[in-house]
């Protein structure tokens, strides 16, 4: 399991200071997750704004 970022991430950036691991970062068009180091915590998930994050 980790937590997958949809194309409704605004880049905004709160989220990728906020993940324990430093598995969020910026990709081309939105934020990423590196779902080989999420430890499924749902922190990134609590600080979205738009609700981009979601476990699958
Ligand atoms: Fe990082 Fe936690 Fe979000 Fe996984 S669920 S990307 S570990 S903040
Ligand atoms: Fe995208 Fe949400 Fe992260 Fe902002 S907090 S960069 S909108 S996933």
């Amino acid at each position: 399991m980790a937590y997958v970022i949809k194309d409704a991430c605004i880049s905004c950036g709160a989220c990728e200071p906020e993940c324990p691991v430093s598995a969020i970062s910026a990709g081309d068009d939105k934020y990423v997750v590196d779902a080989g180091a999420c430890i499924d915590c749902g922190a990134c998930a609590n600080i979205c704004p738009v609700d981009a994050p979601v476990a699958e």
